[in-house]
């Protein structure tokens, strides 16, 4: 297929770049980046989608999200609400995660995923947790994402909160998915080895965790220092830190994922660089949680790799994106402060992060990168060039919905539908799925 007449904005080397080129996709790839008068000579009679009037943008990538959740929204909370991290887990999250059955594990997934792939995101680094229908939960993820066409990887998150045997079951999984998935870059499914947190796992647990995962040769993905209270039970339990436990049990490797990074301890900033290991920041959901905020200047000009995760919270990363500027901005009392860093986050990290993942380019729109883009129609009210580039995308491409979305060089989202996808009945059986467990909690 050519992808011609549009406007590519994309980030090279620190820097949103805006061009006429045109693309050339097969198979999965971008295969050509170039002219749109010579990849029309080149290729004769090749289907061609005309992108006039629109911005063409990379496939956005979720370093940090939760399909489990898609199923949370308008939950009724019993008063008194959480008053606090811990509370928010008990009363909302670990009850919604107790009650899922593989129906509800699968409309979750479903609604999480039409609803981020409306706002363009394409790859998915996925935490899932479903402690009474563990065994095979990741496979039934898988058959969502694969209704969708988007790339996903999995991990189901070990936690010892429901006793030895669920947990025993969660390294189950994540063993059983890990030896299912297929390490060619052409498959769209990858997986991690999944911990909830430090604060979860006894010593015991964790040293089976890294065991295991460490036998495979895997990354994890875990939650780190959300709330001070991991750092404090990790301090409880005679380590340094959490993230030092972590470490003691050999679970940081330069393939680990950990989310937030809100409360880390003295000397862990060295640990986390020493071990290549990379924090994904998720603004909106810290937010919400009222846990703090991660100090991610701090953190990157320490040379630690941080990317940008939705936690489940929200569907768009440009709005994610939106909100890590605003914050950076507001906590710092600088408004010279947070754009270009969180810029990087989402444009130059989470494609890093993921391309350790896949072994391919991704995220980006150039030769050889996977074929996953984001068509959006925009007339910029003001010059829209090269040095404005990265104004409008923050602050007017953002307000707008994506009118194409590809992913692996097809069209997955066109117009407002999901070709060959009966949304009104997949949202039908998820209300129903919701009701369900709504019902059982
Ligand atoms: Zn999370």
């Amino acid at each position: 297929m050519l992808l011609i007449n549009g406007r590519i904005l994309d980030y090279r080397e620190g820097e949103v770049h805006l061009s006429e080129d045109g693309l050339f996709l097969q198979s999965g790839f971008i295969r050509e980046r170039g002219s749109v008068r010579s990849l029309k000579k080149r290729h004769l009679g090749e289907k061609i989608l005309d992108a006039r009037g629109m911005i063409i943008l990379p496939g956005f990538i979720n370093a940090h999200t939760h399909f489990y959740s898609g199923l949370a929204r308008g939950f009724p909370l019993r008063s008194p609400y959480p008053a606090d991290f811990k509370q928010i887990l008990k009363k909302l999250w670990w009850k919604l995660d107790r009650a899922l059955d593989e129906e509800s594990i699968y409309y979750s997934a479903v609604v999480s995923l039409m609803e981020s792939i409306r706002q363009g995101t394409t790859v998915f680094i996925d935490h899932h947790s479903s402690p009474h229908s563990i065994l095979g939960s990741l496979d039934i993820l898988e058959e969502a994402a694969s209704l969708f066409g988007v790339r996903a990887c999995f991990c189901y998150e070990v936690s010892g909160r429901d006793g030895q045997n669920v947990a025993r079951d969660g390294i189950k999984e994540n063993l059983r998915y890990l030896g299912k998935c297929n390490p060619s870059i052409q498959s769209q499914f990858k997986s991690l080895f999944g911990i909830h947190a430090s604060f979860t796992v006894s010593d015991r647990l964790l040293r089976e965790c890294g065991y295991a995962g460490n036998s495979l040769r895997t990354g994890f993905h875990l939650h780190l220092c959300e709330d001070k209270l991991d750092l404090e039970d990790a301090q409880n339990r005679g380590y340094r830190s959490a993230l030092q436990r972590l470490e003691s049990f050999g679970i940081l490797n330069p393939a680990t994922i950990l989310a937030h990074g809100v409360h880390l301890g003295e000397g862990d900033i060295a640990l986390l660089k020493k071990s290549g290991g990379v924090l994904i920041h998720n603004p909106q959901s810290n937010m919400n949680n009222a846990v703090g905020m991660a100090p991610v200047e701090t953190y990157l000009a320490k040379g630690i790799r941080v990317g940008l995760g939705s936690d489940g919270w929200t569907d768009g990363m440009l709005f994610e994106l939106r909100q890590a500027i605003l914050t950076a901005k507001h906590l710092s009392h600088n408004p010279d402060t947070g754009f270009n860093s969180s810029l990087s986050l989402l444009w130059g990290n989470n494609p890093a992060i993921a391309e350790r993942i896949w072994g391919n380019p991704m995220g980006k729109l150039e030769k050889g990168a996977f074929a996953d883009m984001v068509l959006l129609k925009y007339q910029p009210p003001t010059p829209l060039n090269n040095q404005s580039a990265a104004s409008h995308l923050v602050y007017g491409l953002s307000q707008c919905q994506p009118e194409v979305v590809i992913a692996g060089g097809r069209i997955i989202y066109q117009g407002g539908e999901f070709p060959g996808i009966d949304t009104e009945k997949l949202l039908e059986k998820a209300r129903k799925a919701a009701h369900k467990i709504w019902n059982k909690i």
